[in-house]
């Protein structure tokens, strides 16, 4: 999978559990309640750079050695030890390593149709060789299906957050930070309390 399918249905699906999580709450009558976005609770670069970890590592570091993008970062062994490195370094910001985390997730979830080296380095693998370059792989349906429904749901988040009149501008400034100010208590219209 490349890297728009994978960056646009991971932030989709962070953002479809908290639409979900909300419905459900309405549903059992709870008047209080208001519509929270994910990225209220999860950094926005933890989480892309999760989504694309695995393939910024294989893609770079492992492609010249095995001539397959899939190696030591699509592994279970590198999936704990980086998920269990970023909670420790960034334990005190749950926005960070909570995004981070479930970013690398997805990504693997989205690999699974094709080869992965789960055991790595404990077994052998015959690493098949890529048998097309980038472009005639851009060019396969499954590929670039994928790239333009990622696209899409980039453009509708987009598109809900400006219509929620999200500060873009402080969500990419503060996105980082612990308590940034866009996540101040919102009242039931969605306005800072
Ligand atoms: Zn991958």
């Amino acid at each position: 999978m490349y890297p728009l399918a994978h960056i646009g249905y991971t932030l989709f699906l962070v953002e479809l559990v908290f639409i979900f999580t909300y419905i459900f709450q309405k549903l059992r009558n709870r008047d209080r309640v208001t519509i929270q976005w994910g990225i209220r609770y999860v950094s926005l670069y933890a989480l892309l750079l999760g989504s694309l970890g695995p393939d910024i590592i294989d893609k770079a570091i492992s492609l010249p050695i095995t001539g397959n993008g899939r190696y030591v970062g699509h592994s279970l062994l590198f999936n704990v030890v980086i998920s269990l490195s970023v909670l420790a370094i960034f334990w005190k910001n749950k926005r960070i390593w909570i995004g981070f985390i479930v970013g690398w997730q997805m990504h693997i979830l989205l690999d699974l149709g094709g080869f992965i080296p789960w055991l790595f380095p404990f077994v052998n693998y015959e690493f098949p060789e890529r048998v097309h370059t980038f472009w005639e792989m851009l060019q396969l349906p499954s590929v670039y299906l994928n790239e333009i429904f990622g696209s899409l749901c980039l453009i509708l988040l987009i598109m809900l957050y400006l219509h929620r009149k999200i500060p873009v501008r402080n969500m990419l400034k503060e996105d980082f930070f612990k308590h940034p100010s866009y996540l101040k208590p919102i009242d039931k219209n969605g306005k800072n309390i």
